[in-house]
């Protein structure tokens, strides 16, 4: 049981950082098992695109649907043609196992897909594996707060895996690529549903969910003069600003920069937690960063108990000192 399917999301013309981080584990979890195989599916109104990048990760063969209707500016596909698509190449592919990154497009069919091909599903992973002819999976349950072990049987078995569980690597050797043109047709007038236009929350801000480095603020950003201080470090680290749901209600931040179990979820390399104490719901977003950085005046907040380092202090008195050696350093180095 190891011939894996795994969806190839492309956003902003480019396949997503999770849909990498999906692919590279199925890499693995092939080269552990007999006769194991990695296939992706891309979706796109040019998929040959992205074909070399997909061989570098390793996949074998590719479902490829070329159609408009998955072409930017539509980044975020009616779910209709989506779960139509992927249901017809499951048919086609024969997969033990589906693996589809955890973001809101798949969040919104998962069930619908999982119930179109008979199969049991997974949904939101942070670890899977496939074992003794099942998929065997952690999944994050109550806010982040503890860990269920779970399992499925079936095949196909679906799978939707949360952002930064796996580290997206490149196989050693560039594999050769089978590619599979899929015939597809959509008839929007069936969905019922059009989508006209995808209305950014800002133009030129750095994607939250694909960011390596996020800053986040709290309540204890607590003004305009706080919030220069968030977007001036966020400028000089090339960072994306996301914030928590006491510095949205404070009505400094847009609701689309909420990170958390109502929000957005992140895994960047850097999560820079300032003025935010680190409630359960917000730590539910940001528990796949891989280091967190907190600030905080008061030394007993949650949140360091998440931090790789911490800063005991006034943020309006860290910042400014933070941002300058910083600004130091850039100045140094050029
Ligand atoms: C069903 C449900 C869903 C929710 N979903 C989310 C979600 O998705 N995301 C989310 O974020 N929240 C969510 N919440 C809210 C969550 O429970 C917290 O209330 C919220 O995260 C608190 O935001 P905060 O840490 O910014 O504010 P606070 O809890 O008020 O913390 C502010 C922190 O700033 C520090 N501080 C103050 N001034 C300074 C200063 N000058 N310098 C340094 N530090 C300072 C304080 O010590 C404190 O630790 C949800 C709640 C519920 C019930």
């Amino acid at each position: 049981m190891a011939r894996l399917l795994a969806f190839a999301e492309i956003r902003a013309g480019r396949i997503t950082r999770l849909s990498l981080e999906a692919l590279s584990r199925c890499r693995e979890i092939a080269g552990q098992c007999r006769g194991g195989t990695v296939a992706a599916v891309v979706m796109s109104d040019n998929p040959h695109a992205h074909f070399e990048e997909l061989a570098r990760y390793g996949v074998e063969e590719v479902f490829a649907v070329t159609d408009t209707v998955f072409a930017s500016p539509h980044e975020t596909p009616l779910s209709a043609p989506l779960t139509a698509a992927l249901a017809a190449i499951i048919d086609q592919a024969v997969p033990d196992v589906v693996v589809l990154p955890s973001e809101e497009s798949v969040k919104e069919i998962l069930g619908a897909l999982a119930a179109r091909v008979s199969a049991p599903a997974l949904p939101d992973v942070c670890s899977f594996d496939v074992l003794d002819g099942a998929v065997k999976a952690q999944r994050p349950v109550f806010t982040a707060g503890f860990i269920a072990h779970v399992r499925a049987e079936g095949s196909p078995v679906v799978v939707s895996l949360r952002a930064g569980s796996y580290a997206a690597s490149e196989s050693p050797e560039p594999s050769s690529l089978h590619v599979r043109n899929v015939p597809f047709a959509f008839d929007e007038k069936v969905s019922g549903k059009t989508l006209r236009k995808v209305v950014k929350a800002a133009s030129g801000r750095i994607d939250l969910s694909e960011a390596s480095v996020v800053v986040a603020a709290g309540r204890g950003v607590r003004d305009e003069k706080g919030k220069r201080l968030i977007e001036e470090l966020a400028a000089l680290l090339g960072a994306a600003i996301g914030a928590s749901r006491g510095a949205i209600e404070a009505g400094l931040f847009p609701p689309s920069s909420l990170i958390g179990q109502t929000g957005k979820t992140v895994s960047p390399d850097v999560y820079i937690a300032v003025g935010i104490s680190g409630a359960l719901q917000h730590v539910a977003g940001m528990s796949g960063s891989r280091a967190v950085i907190a600030i905080n005046k008061d030394a007993d907040a949650p949140v360091f108990r998440h931090a790789t380092y911490g800063i005991t202090g006034d943020l309006y008195e860290v910042l400014p000192a933070f941002i300058e050696a910083l600004k130091q350093k850039a100045s140094t180095v050029n």
